[in-house]
Order: structure tokens, then sequence, then C-alpha cells
């Protein structure tokens, strides 16, 4: 599977961090990937994923994580746009 690039927080900027639960691994329940902002003090934006193995954990993580960056943008602009309007 292809590497998916993770767009940045749409709320601070920064990239996102990728967290590999090696302990869930281990249990032999399948993987658990977590993508979470990369902000040290507070999260915005936080998403988990558990599948059989950890490519596949990793790859619906980071569709996740793009599809709610891209619907976050769109939801500012929306408010955005309307705000001009008034
Ligand atoms: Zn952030």
């Amino acid at each position: 599977m292809e590497e998916i690039k993770l767009k940045p927080c749409p709320i601070c900027g920064k990239q996102p961090k990728i967290k590999r639960d090696y302990n869930y691994e281990m249990s032999g329940f399948g993987a658990w990937c977590t993508i979470k902002c990369g902000c040290l003090f507070k999260t915005h934006l936080k998403i988990e994923e558990g599948k059989a193995t950890w490519e596949r954990a990793l790859h619906y993580a980071s569709l996740r994580w793009n599809a709610t960056v891209d619907l976050t943008n769109s939801y500012k602009t929306e408010i955005k746009t309307k705000s001009q309007k008034e």
C-alpha cells in the first residue's frame, strides 16, 4: 500500500504525529494507529484506527485524518463566506 502524505492540522498548521501501539499488537488483536496534531499542549484533532495489520491501520487512519482536515477546512471557508456577506 502506498504511503499517504498527511495534511497539516487545520487549526494550528502543524504536521500530525503518528503513534503505533506496540502493546496492542503484542496482544494479538491487531494493530492500533493514532494520528494526532503535533501540538505540545493541546490536541486539536485526533484519529484512532484499529485494523488487522499495521499497514492497514496506518492507511485508513491517514485517509480519515486527511478527510477530517478537508472537512474542517471547508467548514471554516463556509463560515468565512457567510460572515463576509453580512
Ligand atoms: Zn493542531
